[in-house]
């Protein structure tokens, strides 16, 4: 975004989203997960020739970073720490972005931090804020999970299915299927752009050292099923199916 950028402002006062005080969520990488970062290499990253590697922890460099396999619809975990002390104001303290495509997710010190309510930790950037603050103090460790459903374009560019996001901080649901409006910049309203399903996970440079570890991702793939019996109950009378399987 160059800096003379005029800011977009979507013009809705939301309410503040109330502060919850998270529990204490711990959580390795399932069985079937693409690792992204386990503290130890930035191998499954483009770009990041200038984020380092310390204590095991990914730290903010310059310019976005972005993996370099593509993702469609996902499960992502990742988990982030504000710098401490914390430095700055508002947009401007503790400030990346999980990004899928050009949809981004906050990422922001939002702890004792006001800012506008769309642009704090977990909002959908400039969309909608989160149900709630679920934000731990700079320098402790958030964690996000993310289900992310990717939008759906046919052949000539138009939209046929919206993004949709879930997302839980520190185990808090924040984003409940959230239908995302289209792209998020700063400074013009959101809108649809058409692209390939799978994009690259992003994450951003805003000039903070935001910390990163233990990054996953799983790819979600239907379950697919046959029918190959005519269902019947259990006295033998048959029974008309109630769906097709094996569709997706
Ligand atoms: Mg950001």
């Amino acid at each position: 975004m160059p800096a003379t950028a005029e800011e977009y402002l979507p013009g809705i006062k939301w309410d503040e989203p109330q502060y919850v005080t998270p529990g204490e969520p711990h959580q390795n990488a399932p069985s079937d997960a693409t690792i992204l970062f386990d503290g130890s290499n930035t191998h499954a990253w483009n770009n990041a020739a200038t984020w380092i590697i310390e204590n095991g922890c990914l730290v903010v460099g310059k310019g976005m970073i972005h993996t370099k396999d593509t993702f469609g619809d996902c499960q992502l975990h990742l988990e982030w720490s504000s710098p401490v002390p914390a430095d700055g104001t508002g947009q401007g303290r503790g400030n990346s972005g999980v990004f899928f495509g050009p949809y981004e997710i906050q990422v922001l010190d939002s702890y004792n931090n006001k800012t506008y309510f769309d642009g704090q930790a977990a909002a959908i950037y400039k969309q909608t804020p989160p149900l709630v603050n679920a934000t731990k103090k700079p320098g402790e460790w958030n964690t996000y999970d993310i289900i992310w459903n990717t939008p759906r374009f046919d052949k000539a560019g138009q939209l046929t299915e919206p993004a949709t996001v879930t997302v839980l901080h520190n185990g808090i649901l924040v984003q409940n299927h959230f239908e995302l409006l289209g792209d998020t910049p700063f400074n013009r309203p959101p809108r649809y752009i058409a692209h390939p399903p799978d994009l690259p996970i992003r994450l951003q440079d805003h000039r903070n050292p935001v910390r990163f570890r233990n990054i996953w991702v799983r790819k979600i793939r239907p379950i697919r099923g046959k029918q190959t019996h005519q269902p019947s109950l259990r006295d033998g009378q048959k029974v008309t199916p109630l769906h097709q399987t094996g569709k997706n």
